[in-house]
C-alpha cells in the first residue's frame, strides 16, 4: 500500500550500515573507495550506480533528496548549497544562449536580478508576465522561448498564481514549466500535479524550519534532471552532507510544523482583518483574498506568510517596526521565528518605486513569516506594535 506523505518524511531511509543505528549517520566525507581496478573503472564510466565523490553524490544528499521526491511526487532530483544555487544551475544547466524565459514578475529578489542583470550576458532574455493576466501570456511566447518561470504564493505579495492554468499554456506550447514551490513547501503543494516539469526549493526556508543551514533542490522529470546533474556535478554547487543531514531530519517533522504555522499565520490574518490601524490584508486562506478560490483548489492551507498594509504609509510603517517587540526584524522566513520585514526600505529597496508598484509592494507593507511561537504572544506583540 502507498504510504501517506507524513509517513514517508519519517521512514524513507537509506540502507543501515554494520552498527544498525535507527537514525541515519552523517557522511561527513569528500570522497568513497574502490575494491579495485576494474570496480574504479566501471564506477567512473557509470556503469554501476554508487557514490565516487561528495560533489557528484553522498548518501546525505541522497535520502534528502529521495524524501523531497516522494513529497513532490518527482522522479529524481539534485540537492544545491542553496536555494539559488539551484535556481542558477537549473536554468544554466538547461538554456542555450539565445534562449528565452518567460517568467511570472513577482519572483524572488535575487531570481530578478539573475534575469536582469546576469544572463543578458550570456544573450539569454525575459519577459515578464503579470500572474493575473494569464490571458496576455502567449503574446509573450516567441520560438526562442523555452522556459516558463513562476512562484506562487508570491514574495512579498502573498498573491496566488493558477498553477493548472499555467500548466496547460505550457503544455500547449512546449514549454519547460519551473516551479519555486519555496513559500509552500511539498506539503502544502505539489506543482507537478499541475504540470510542472521542475519544482525548486530554497531548503532554507520551511524546509529546514528552523534557521540554521542554507539549502536548495531541483526535483523533477528524470531527464530534465539528468541534465541539472550533468552540469552541477561539474560546476560544483552540491550541498554538504552536514546540511542534508540536518534537511532530511529537520522533514520527517515538516507536516508538523507546517500545520502550525498555517493555523498561527490565519488567525493573525483574521486579526489584522478587523484591525482600524490596518489598510489591507492578504492571506491565501482568507476569504477576502482576490484568489481564495485557485488558493483552495491547489493549496492545503494559506502558508506561513502574511502580508498587510499599516494605514500612515512609510513613517507608520517604520513606527510598527521599532515598536515590535518579540517577533525578529530579519531577513528569513519559514523559521519557527516570527519575523517581520518591510519589504519598501529593505529586500525591495533596489527596485524603483514603480517596479514595486507592479509586484503590489507599498511603502506601508509589512511582510510577517509567522512562526511556531503561541499565537496568542505573536497576535499580542503586532497589537501592541500597531497602537
Ligand atoms: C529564499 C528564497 C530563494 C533563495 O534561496 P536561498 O537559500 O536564500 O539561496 C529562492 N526563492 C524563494 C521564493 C525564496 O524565498
Amino acid at each position: 500500500m502507498e504510504k501517506k506523505f507524513e509517513t514517508n518524511a519519517v521512514r524513507t531511509q537509506l540502507e543501515r550500515t554494520q552498527y544498525l543505528e535507527h537514525s541515519t549517520p552523517m557522511y561527513l566525507t569528500s570522497s568513497f573507495v574502490f575494491e579495485d581496478a576494474e570496480d574504479m573503472r566501471a564506477s567512473f564510466a557509470e556503469e554501476k550506480e554508487r557514490n565516487i565523490y561528495s560533489r557528484y553524490s553522498n548518501p546525505n544528499s541522497s535520502e534528502f533528496i529521495r524524501k523531497v521526491c516522494q513529497m513532490e511526487g518527482a522522479e529524481d532530483g539534485f540537492a544545491f548549497a542553496s536555494g539559488m544555487a539551484a535556481v542558477f544551475s537549473t536554468l544554466a544547466a538547461l538554456l542555450d544562449s539565445g534562449d528565452h524565459i518567460l517568467s511570472a514578475r513577482s519572483i524572488f529578489g535575487s531570481t530578478h536580478s539573475l534575469f536582469n542583470n546576469f544572463f543578458p550576458k550570456w544573450n539569454i532574455t525575459h519577459s515578464y508576465f503579470k500572474i493575473d493576466e494569464l490571458d496576455s501570456i502567449e503574446s509573450l511566447i516567441t520560438p526562442k522561448t523555452k522556459v516558463v518561470y513562476a512562484e506562487t504564493p508570491t514574495n512579498p505579495g502573498v498573491d496566488v498564481l493558477d498553477l493548472e492554468a499555467l500548466g496547460k499554456i505550457a503544455k500547449k506550447h512546449n514549454l519547460i514549466m519551473i516551479i519555486d514551490n519555496c513559500f509552500a513547501s511539498p506539503y502544502l503543494q505539489q506543482p507537478i500535479k499541475f504540470g510542472a516539469d521542475l519544482v525548486i526549493h530554497s531548503g532554507t526556508k520551511l524546509m529546514d524550519g528552523q534557521g540554521r543551514v542554507l539549502a536548495g533542490i531541483t526535483v523533477g522529470s528524470k531527464n530534465l534532471v539528468e541534465r541539472v546533474y550533468r552540469f552541477s556535478r561539474i560546476t560544483g554547487p552540491a550541498l554538504s552532507p552536514f546540511n542534508a543531514w540536518v534537511l532530511s531530519k529537520s522533514l520527517e517533522t515538516l507536516a508538523l510544523r507546517v500545520d502550525r504555522h498555517c493555523e498561527n499565520a490565519l488567525k493573525l490574518a483574521e486579526f489584522l482583518e478587523g484591525n482600524e490601524k490596518v489598510n489591507w490584508v492578504r492571506y491565501p486562506f482568507l476569504k477576502s483574498h482576490p484568489k481564495y478560490e485557485i488558493a483552495k483548489k491547489q493549496m492545503k492551507a494559506g502558508g506561513c506568510v502574511v502580508a498587510f498594509e499599516v494605514k500612515g504609509g512609510l513613517e507608520a510603517g517604520q513606527k510598527f517596526f521599532d515598536s515590535i517587540k518579540l517577533l525578529s526584524l530579519s531577513a528569513n522566513l519559514g523559521d519557527s521565528r516570527s519575523i517581520v520585514t518591510h519589504p519598501a526600505s529593505t529586500t525591495h529597496s533596489k527596485l524603483s518605486v514603480d517596479e514595486r508598484a507592479q509586484t503590489g509592494i507599498t511603502d506601508g507593507m509589512v511582510r510577517v513569516s509567522v512562526g511556531l511561537e503561541h499565537v496568542d504572544d505573536i497576535i499580542a506583540d503586532v497589537k501592541q506594535a500597531l497602537g
